[in-house]
């Protein structure tokens, strides 16, 4: 840590309503299960505590990384110099509103499936099985089998780069393919609502373990990954490509592309993400010579290296 960054923690550590660490391993923090340590990791106990760190760390302009649960995440392995705020299990609670849900963007996806499938609320069963919190599903704009959130988003709360909090209806967003505009890193999504249908609790409660079924049979759920590495290139399918490639099963130090599914890498429980890039590296480079198609990574890759 910089003597500035000693200040800054010096001062955080006083301001009411703020956990904060030094030097955390990010390792714990992504379901990768590595990455060097970030300078500061800061847990906001409430939008009012988030709104009081927001500005506080716009005036001292330190680098801020807002994350969710880090299930999209590769931390290089030098680490994250400046903060790091963690908002999964720190924003948090469910309420209904007709049919919608209001969340608050540190629940878990998975809590709200349950919530939703309980009160009979369809709409949501294709985000079951997606790991990691409401607001990460919102930013990354999160989908499976046919459907994102976007679909389903009524309005988002977001704290914006000078602390104050901004109410955004769906109308006023764009989103696109796992893209939303609270990328970059400016905007901290701290409320969700989605809009619902009624529904027979059992039939929402049957598609959804269907869902978490078939996720089940193709994906290695139980190791540690951050989910599909690349995106669909326009027209096609990442997954497709990489079977041709023959890759499944590759490893560079402790990570490997799984021989499950060629989108996913998985840390067999050494890898540095300096393994990962390689592998990654890799791949994109027989797609490229095999289909002349470079693919795009989905999986967000911060900090620097050793
Ligand atoms: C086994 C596995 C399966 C997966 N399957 C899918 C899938 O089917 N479909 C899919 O779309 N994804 C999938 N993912 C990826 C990941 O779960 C989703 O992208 C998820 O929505 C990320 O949520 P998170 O809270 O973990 O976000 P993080 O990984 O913590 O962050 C993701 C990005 O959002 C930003 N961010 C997070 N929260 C906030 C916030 N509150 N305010 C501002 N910025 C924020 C971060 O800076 C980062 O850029 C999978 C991952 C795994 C490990």
């Amino acid at each position: 840590m910089s003597i500035a960054t000693v200040d800054i923690y010096r001062e955080l550590v006083q301001i009411p309503g703020l956990t904060v660490g030094r030097d955390e391993p990010m390792a714990r923090h992504t379901s990768f299960g590595l990455g060097g340590p970030a300078d500061m990791l800061v847990i906001p106990e409430d939008v009012s505590a988030l709104s009081r760190l927001v500005r506080r760390l716009a005036d001292v302009e330190v680098e801020t990384l807002y994350i969710g649960n880090g299930t999209n995440l590769l931390v290089r392995d030098g680490g994250i110099r400046g903060v790091v705020v963690k908002i999964a299990g720190a924003l948090m609670g469910i309420t209904p509103d007709e049919h919608r849900l209001v969340s608050g963007a540190g629940e878990s996806l998975a809590a709200i499936c349950h919530y939703a499938a309980q009160r009979g609320l369809s709409g949501l069963e294709f985000a079951a099985g997606i790991p990691g919190t409401v607001g990460g599903a919102i930013v990354m704009n999160a989908g499976a089998n046919g459907g994102e959130m976007a679909q389903v988003l009524d309005w988002v709360e977001a704290v914006n780069p000078t602390g104050q909090v901004e109410h955004h209806p769906r109308a006023e967003l764009d989103f696109d393919y796992r893209r939303s505009q609270f990328q970059g890193g400016r905007w901290v999504v701290t409320r969700v609502a989605v809009a619902l249908s009624p529904a027979a609790p059992n039939q929402v409660r049957y598609r959804m373990y269907e869902a978490v079924e078939e996720r089940c049979q193709r994906q290695p759920v139980s190791e540690c990954s951050a989910g599909c590495i690349f995106k669909h290139p326009p027209g096609d399918y990442a997954g497709r490509l990489l079977e041709e490639t023959e890759t499944k099963g590759m490893r560079v130090g402790g990570a490997m592309i799984s021989p499950k599914h060629a989108n996913f890498i998985v840390n067999t429980g050494e890898a540095t993400a300096a393994d990962v890039l390689e592998l990654i590296r890799h791949v994109q480079e027989k797609v490229e010579e095999k289909f002349g198609v470079r693919l795009d990574t989905e999986i967000c890759i911060c900090g620097e290296d050793a």
